[in-house]
């Protein structure tokens, strides 16, 4: 995966085309993901290192910059890949607007809203409980999660703004119902599927965190 497709240049590509990049100080993986038959892509997470995903865009047709929450790893390039992409639209769930650097993301992201991109389309899942804005991004096979689920486990839920029983909720009812096929790219780290983490849910919740 991190080695990527030398022939084509994606990490992925298939149903989506993905390209994955490893950005800033604490390793967090940004997401470029386009539609296959078209130009159309958008940027999940614009976490850092701006150069090295403006670059990773190159001529696609960026329509949006998608941030999974709030906290500050995640949008330390907002401000200049946008201004790299005037007419990408920026989203984030409400519940975070706050956490944003001026001005926040322009549109706000709700539970099952679909964002458009060529022929291809992602829905919105809200997932609270790593902050209460969290949300994750879905296509069939694919699910970007952000913090709230990683290889081995839910994100932090550091109080105030995480919140442990609600992260666990958020997993239990809105992803480990997804077909356990469906490949998961988190924020950090490298990818896992639901297959692989289903089965640990209950240590989970058992061990506390
Ligand atoms: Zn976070």
């Amino acid at each position: 995966m991190s080695e990527g497709n030398h022939a084509t240049g994606w990490d992925v590509d298939d149903v989506l085309r993905i390209r994955v990049r490893r950005v800033g100080p604490i390793d967090n993986a940004a997401y470029i993901v386009a539609c296959p038959e078209t130009r159309a892509a958008v940027l999940i997470d614009a976490a850092n290192e701006a150069g090295k995903l403006i670059e990773a865009v190159g001529d696609l047709d960026l329509i949006a910059i998608l941030e999974t929450h709030g906290h500050a790893d995640h949008w330390q390039a907002l401000a200049e890949v946008q201004a790299q992409f005037p007419r990408a639209w920026t989203g984030a769930h409400e519940a975070d607007r706050g956490m944003f650097p001026k001005p926040p993301p322009a549109r706000s992201l709700g539970h099952g809203q679909l964002v458009e991109f060529g022929r291809r389309q992602l829905r919105v899942i809200a997932t609270p409980g790593h902050t209460p804005g969290s949300i994750c991004f879905y296509h069939p096979g694919y699910v970007f999660t952000g913090d709230t689920l990683f290889p081995g486990g839910p994100g932090a839920t550091t109080p105030p703004l995480g919140h442990f029983p609600t992260i666990l909720e958020s997993i239990r009812a809105h992803l480990l119902p997804l077909p356990l096929e469906t490949m998961v790219f988190p924020g950090h780290g490298g990818p896992t599927s639901i297959r692989a983490e289903a089965p640990y849910f209950p240590e989970w919740v058992a061990r506390g965190w």
